[in-house]
């Protein structure tokens, strides 16, 4: 199967908000998807988010054990204020690596590449590569919100 290429800072498409998309259309990227999750295979990524191959859509995906979690138009629809520091690295900012402080729990809706409706809950490093890849939908990198660089275990989302 083809694989996207990943787009580095400071590419514009990485600053933009990426558009939402319509329930009717996502059919249509089925095999777009799985191609967006074996490049997030490919790259060890935990997480990928569509901008990162130049597609502005909002449509995310966190790699799991068994099969890897695609939501599309993910909304955070509660955040802890409990936060906690956890590392981050992003395939979109090469050999950067930092602590970032986050939410230690969410509440997510989002729709599924079948356009089921989705509603979780999601805590610690879960919830962290899902703030990471939704910060992708709207422009902001981890780098806009490092405390401190680190060169410790590299965590790429
Ligand atoms: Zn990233």
């Amino acid at each position: 199967m083809k694989k996207l290429t990943i787009l580095t800072t400071p590419h514009p498409i990485l600053r933009k908000i990426a558009k939402e998309v319509p329930t009717d259309h996502i059919a249509k990227y089925r095999d777009w998807i799985e191609m967006l999750s074996e490049t997030m295979y490919r790259d060890n990524g935990i997480g990928i988010a569509a901008p990162q191959v130049g597609e502005s859509i909002r449509i995310i995906i966190i790699a799991q054990a068994e099969k890897p979690l695609t939501l599309i138009n993910p909304v955070i629809i509660k955040s802890s204020e409990a936060t906690e520091l956890g590392e981050e690295g992003c395939l979109s900012v090469p050999g950067i690596f930092g602590l970032v402080r986050r939410s230690k729990k969410i509440k997510v809706s989002a729709l599924n590449q079948n356009g089921k409706k989705l509603r979780f809950d999601a805590s610690h490093l879960f919830a962290r590569v899902i703030l990471h890849e939704i910060d992708h939908l709207n422009g902001i990198l981890f780098i806009d919100k490092l405390e401190r660089e680190t060169r410790g275990d590299k965590v790429l989302l």
